[in-house]
């Protein structure tokens, strides 16, 4: 195990300050624009394709860095740009990421690098969980995987929603359930290949932030998909259903939704797109408050005003924290005894909320208009506290794991 340390090395710093470089002069400058155009930035994810931002081996070099910190800084700097746009580069790496861990090296090697495409020819993917009636509640997953023995194919059928890349996506990750006695654990993820017949775009929904990146829902009608499109294979789910059949027989109570502690690895991701906005909106506030004169001064020499940037700043910095703990304590194998990766969502993301808003408030009326970035800023943080589980969710999972009691 390396030796505690709260300095990057030289090879991240490296990294670090090639991603703020892509962030500022590509991202940044392109945000307002694709923002009120509410469509994926295509050009802008071709450009991070050229340089090698937009590819699997630098997800995967971020992945397995040793220290953990390869994707929270990643993800800090590209959303430190533009969320909606840094969510429209590495929505891809979140589907990817399913079939990392779960698929067979086969499926990994022949799915992934067409989620991506080439740098000419760029593709995206998504990965669809969400439905309708089941959100925070995954258990009650309605879209349903048949085995068709006689043919080997698997026959979906369902309505996801909120899909990132949904229906625009060249390769889709979805969530279905094989086994409806089991709740969550009956559930598998199958890959639905370009052009499968039957998979199609539902609605595309118009958001409040994160206008860059395209959230729809993906109708399954009928889709059939070859045996070897279930991540894992058959004989792994086979065994892994009869595992939970027979503990479910034992406890004989229904399955607890185990879903909501899923996810607490990938969490502190999250939060670091968090800090990214977080940090961008407050730099902005920064930068306003020692220009902007009123009274004959800059307004930061009012305590009032510099009071909350001193507070800004200090959370950001507790969130990442918050964040490269969690990060780490994943990398090294180290247990979630206390829900550290929601710990690490959780506040990262109210932080990024308050934050902005303050950001608004220090910019006075120019704060409300879209002539400053920070109105975006703070309609993009209202999603951290949304997806990959609410802020309510979060505190369900740190309070149960607290008190291993079944709070509700
Ligand atoms: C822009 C965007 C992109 C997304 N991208 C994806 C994606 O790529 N793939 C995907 O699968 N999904 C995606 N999602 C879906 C997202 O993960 C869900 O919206 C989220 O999990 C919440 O589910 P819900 O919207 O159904 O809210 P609900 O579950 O209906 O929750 C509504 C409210 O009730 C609260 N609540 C619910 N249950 C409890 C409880 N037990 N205790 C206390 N409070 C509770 C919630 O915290 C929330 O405040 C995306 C969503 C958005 C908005």
């Amino acid at each position: 195990m390396a030796e505690f340390t709260m300095e990057l090395n030289d090879e991240q710093k490296e990294v670090r300050d090639w991603l703020h470089g892509f962030a500022a002069d590509v991202i940044r400058p392109a945000a307002a624009e694709w923002d009120e155009r509410e469509e994926t930035p295509w050009p802008v994810i071709q450009e991070a394709a050229k340089v090698g931002i937009y590819s699997l081996d630098f997800y995967a070099q971020q992945y397995f860095d040793a220290s953990g910190l390869g994707i929270p800084m990643a993800m800090e700097e590209l959303f430190w740009g533009d969320a909606g746009i840094a969510l429209s580069i590495v929505g891809t790496g979140l589907a990817a990421v399913g079939v990392l861990a779960n698929g067979t090296d086969e499926q990994i090697g022949t799915w992934i690098p067409q989620m991506y495409g080439d740098a000419n020819d760029v593709k995206v993917a998504a990965f669809c969980s969400s439905e309708p009636d089941a959100g925070s509640d995954v258990a009650s997953m309605r879209t349903r995987a048949v085995y068709d023995e006689a043919k080997d194919e698997w026959v979906i059928n369902g309505t996801k929603t909120w899909a990132t890349n949904g229906g625009i996506a060249n390769v889709h990750v979805v969530v279905a359930v094989v086994d409806p006695d089991l709740g969550s654990k009956g559930h598998a993820s199958f890959i639905i290949p370009p052009g499968t017949p039957g998979c199609s775009q539902g609605q595309k929904f118009k958001k409040h932030g994160i206008r860059a990146s395209h959230t729809a829902e993906v109708i399954l009608d009928n889709v059939r998909v070859p045996g070897s499109c279930l991540l894992g294979g058959k004989e792994k789910l086979d065994e892994r259903l009869a595992r939970a059949r027979e503990k479910a027989k034992k406890g004989g109570e229904r399955v607890r939704n185990a879903a909501m502690a899923t996810f607490e690895a990938s969490r502190p991701a999250v939060g670091a797109m968090a800090v990214g906005t977080a940090r961008a909106a407050y730099e902005v506030a920064l930068e306003y408050a020692t220009t902007r004169e009123q009274f004959g001064r800059p307004i930061i020499d009012n305590q009032g005003v510099a009071f909350q940037l001193a507070d800004m700043r200090t959370q950001i910095d507790a969130a990442r924290l918050l964040v490269w703990r969690a990060s780490w304590m994943a990398v090294n194998g180290k247990p979630f005894t206390a829900a550290e990766g929601s710990m690490s969502k959780l506040f990262a993301s109210e932080t990024a909320k308050k934050v902005t808003a303050q950001a608004i408030q220090i910019l006075g009326g120019n704060g409300y208009t879209r002539e400053y970035p920070v109105e975006r800023m703070h309609r993009d943080a209202a999603i951290y506290t949304i997806f990959e589980g609410t802020s309510e969710i979060q505190r369900l999972v740190i309070a149960r794991t607290l008190s291993g009691m079944p709070i509700r």
